[in-house]
């Protein structure tokens, strides 16, 4: 589930500064590779989710969307999302019911989430080691784990040093 070679998104990290154009670039090519439709609302969606600096909800985009063209109905947004994340464009951060965009997107992976409850910035950080933990800590629970979702709250450097 995790990808051992994905780079993780650090603010010093080249990969945290992907510009928007590119990260679109990066998922027209996947969707292409893997017979996906990249449609229009698609891309829309992932531009704003890549702009945003915090994560954004499906009523977020939504104004987002609605205040730069037609109204799109709730459902739309909500396949588009899905979509992204099965695509492992974005990730859901559950504890938020709203979306961060991949950096390190190639094959879905899940990632442990670092979620800053300051400033609400939310840092990828490889999670490998830690899903293989919790999948083995499970079994011995005679538990088969289906997908493991790791959310760490606590303060950025950023907001530490603030
Ligand atoms: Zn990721
Ligand atoms: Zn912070």
């Amino acid at each position: 589930m995790c990808d051992p070679g994905a780079a993780p998104a650090t603010p010093s990290d080249p990969a945290s500064t992907i510009s928007p154009e590119l990260l679109i670039a990066r998922a027209e090519r996947l969707c292409a590779a893997r017979g996906e439709r990249f449609t229009a609302l698609r891309r829309r969606v992932l531009r704003l989710i890549a702009e945003a600096d915090r994560p954004l909800g499906a009523y977020d985009l939504l104004a987002l969307l609605g205040a730069e063209r037609e109204r799109v109905a709730p459902p739309t947004v909500y396949r588009a999302l899905d979509f992204l994340a099965a695509q492992g464009l974005v990730h859901r951060v559950h504890s938020k019911n709203a979306f961060v965009v991949c950096r390190a997107a190639g094959a879905p992976h899940s990632a442990a989430l670092l979620i800053c409850s300051a400033c609400g910035r939310v840092r990828e950080v490889p999670c490998t080691a830690l899903e293989r933990h919790v999948i083995e800590h499970a079994g011995a629970y005679d538990f088969a784990v289906e997908s493991v979702a790791v959310e760490v709250r606590g303060r950025c450097a950023a907001c530490r040093r603030a």
